[in-house]
């Protein structure tokens, strides 16, 4: 989603006559985009920021600026403690870079930040003008989280779950195939709980979905994040009606004990969980998953962190993001009492990683010997003649191939014999087409 954030804005600067520099000695501005979902996030920001304090005391005209979720939440202490920052710039508010840059150009402190008002309908007007969307490019379809799980800053840095108009998706996936992006993927705090909100005619996530594959010359379609209970049987069924939405759900589960579920307030058991992935996995047999864990949850107990363990093997993730539990403030979860010690939350994550790692390894092997269809992103020239090309197959694995130089070019979709698991990738040669 930062990603996502950070292009728009650079766009949007990129119109008003700014151009990204590779040497800082040199910038005109300074923008430091920022999350807040786990802590660290401040106090990297104010080492980042001491350490470019010397910029401006060589060019005091040069503007420093903080977007993102930390500036949200932060706000009043952050402008405190970095007196050098001249704007800081909430993540719903994004479209507001240039004037909210200009107003501190002009030595004013600027602060823009949102109200978080549902009412506002959600538009992200499209930008013309010089793009490289690259093969995969992200759209955003709706903002925000209603959900408040206890532990999740989200809802409060960026606001009430909002949906954007499905003719202006449609023609911003048209614009960015027509620049050259062959995959697209649809981004939302809560993808799947696309059109329960902010719509003046209403359209349903999978009905979006169907509406998105039609768009010619679109190669391959996927959606993050995804949330349990806005999976409908429709959703899972629009992975067997849609040949180019790909072979793959991310969908976070965070624990796999029913007490700490439901202390985190997700709405569902672990066995609930279950039960969705057994029905996906009837409709589409091969599909892989990936999820979120969050370990050290205040109070897990050593057996409550062990049921996690065991739903991670019980539906064998290809992949997952793996966090030590850190309190966020303002979310509920901050005020129970943490029981989990330091090293026991560090210790807890180790064992999540060592399991993913195998069982990653082991996934991957249904794909040794395997000719695979993968998306190339990118290429680095190698010795001699061969460039090793990086890219994804469909099931959101990393695929890394080499070829002659020239047989291949990033946006080409390229069939590649898999021969072997390396780390959390898959190696490789092209195929003879
Ligand atoms: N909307 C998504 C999550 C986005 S945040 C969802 O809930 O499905 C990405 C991940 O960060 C979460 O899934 C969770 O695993 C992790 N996370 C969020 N808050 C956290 C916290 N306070 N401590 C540790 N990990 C956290």
């Amino acid at each position: 989603m930062n990603v996502a954030d950070s292009d728009r804005m650079e766009l949007l600067l990129s119109q008003s006559g700014y151009a990204r520099t590779q040497d800082k000695e040199r910038a005109d501005l300074v923008l430091v985009n920022t999350c807040s979902i786990r802590d660290k996030a401040e106090q990297k920001v104010y080492s980042l920021f001491g350490g470019l304090r010397p910029l401006k005391a060589n060019n005091p005209e040069v503007v420093f600026g903080l977007a993102g979720c930390l500036a949200q939440q932060e706000k009043n202490k952050l402008l405190k403690r970095i007196p050098e920052l001249d704007f800081i710039i909430g993540p719903d508010c994004i479209e507001e870079i240039v004037p909210t840059v200009r107003q501190a150009a002009e030595k004013n402190k600027a602060v823009t930040l949102a109200e978080f008002d549902r009412e506002n309908t959600y538009s992200i007007p499209l930008i013309d003008g010089p793009r490289n969307p690259g093969a995969s490019a992200f759209v955003n379809i709706i903002k925000g989280c209603d959900k408040f799980c206890s532990f999740c800053v989200v809802p409060f840095t960026r606001g009430r779950e909002k949906s954007r108009a499905a003719d202006e998706i449609l023609e911003e996936i048209r614009q960015l195939v027509a620049m050259g992006a062959r995959e697209i993927i649809l981004l939302g705090q809560n993808v799947n709980a696309y059109g329960k909100h902010g719509l003046q005619k209403p359209v349903a996530f999978h009905e979006l979905l169907y509406r998105v594959a039609e768009i010619p010359g679109l190669m391959r379609l996927r959606f993050t994040t995804s949330y349990p209970r806005d999976v409908t049987p429709e959703m899972a069924r629009a992975y067997r009606d849609i040949d180019l939405l790909a072979n793959h759900l991310h969908l976070p589960v965070q624990s796999g004990n029913d007490r700490v579920l439901d202390l985190m307030r997700r709405g569902h058991t672990a066995d609930e969980y279950c039960r969705l992935i057994d029905h996906l996995r009837s409709e589409v047999p091969d599909i892989e998953l990936s999820t979120d864990i969050i370990v050290g949850f205040p109070d897990e107990s050593d057996s409550e962190f062990a049921d996690t363990l065991k739903l991670m093997e019980k539906i064998r993730f290809s992949n997952s993001f793996m966090f030590s539990y850190s309190a966020r403030p303002g979310t509920p979860a901050a005020s129970f009492p943490d029981t989990v010690s330091g090293p026991v939350k560090k210790e807890r994550l180790q064992r999540t990683i060592q399991l993913q790692d195998r069982l990653t390894r082991e996934n991957g092997q249904r794909f040794v010997g395997q000719i695979v269809e993968v998306l190339v992103e990118s290429l680095k020239f190698g010795a001699e003649l061969e460039v090793e090309y990086k890219g994804r197959n469909p099931e959101y694995w990393r695929v890394t191939f080499t070829a002659e130089n020239s047989r291949v070019q990033p946006g080409d979709m390229a069939r590649v014999k898999v021969e072997e698991v390396r780390g959390h990738a898959l190696r490789g040669k092209l195929a003879v087409q």
